[in-house]
């Protein structure tokens, strides 16, 4: 599964682009243990759940990422979340559109990172350089919303492919 944003999308007062992204710690039993009564997405406090396709929730990082506070685990009356899965399988991986990486100075990503993944190396002759720490990575997606350039993809390490934002 692949995963991004579309900041420009909700700035220009779009929607924001429908992603196919399960809520964290679920997993490929999603869809036959949730009943979609949407108690989920009405206890998320950063309103970063929204009904999807088929009224199943769905997690979109358009605004904000998710803080892990397990409020959607509490509230879901049926076995859909796991505290014991991983939240998230896909990690951030900057893109070449990075203003950063094209040696415009930026560094708007990094203080959106609670765990510290996104670094900015020094490099001579060029602005400071990120770079993704992915065992530090929860795949929380709050660095993706902040970047105005849409660079910050999020997918799976193993995956290789991604979803790229929409301008
Ligand atoms: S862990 Fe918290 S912020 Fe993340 S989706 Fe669940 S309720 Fe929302
Ligand atoms: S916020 Fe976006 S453009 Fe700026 S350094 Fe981070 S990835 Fe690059
Ligand atoms: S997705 Fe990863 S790099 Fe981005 S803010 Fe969350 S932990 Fe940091």
């Amino acid at each position: 599964m692949t995963v991004s944003t579309s900041r420009r999308a909700l700035l220009r007062g779009g929607a924001p682009l429908a992603v196919d992204r399960q809520p964290p710690w679920t997993d490929s039993t999603f869809i036959d243990t949730c009943i979609r009564c949407g108690d989920c997405i009405d206890a998320c406090p950063e309103s970063i759940l929204v009904k999807g396709d088929g009224g199943f929730p769905q997690v979109t990082f358009a605004s904000d990422g998710c803080t892990l506070c397990g409020e959607c685990v509490s509230a879901c009356p049926e076995p859909v979340f796991d505290l014991n899965r991983e939240a998230f399988e896909w990690r951030a991986r900057i893109e070449s559109t990075c203003l950063a990486l094209n040696n415009i100075q930026c560094q708007s990503c990094q203080d959106s990172c609670e765990t510290d993944a996104i670094r900015f190396r020094p490099t001579l002759g060029r602005v400071p350089q990120p770079e993704v720490a992915i065992d530090d990575c929860t795949g929380c997606g709050a660095c993706t919303s902040v970047c105005p350039q849409d660079a910050i993809a999020l997918e799976k390490p193993d995956d290789g492919t991604q979803q790229q934002t929409s301008p």
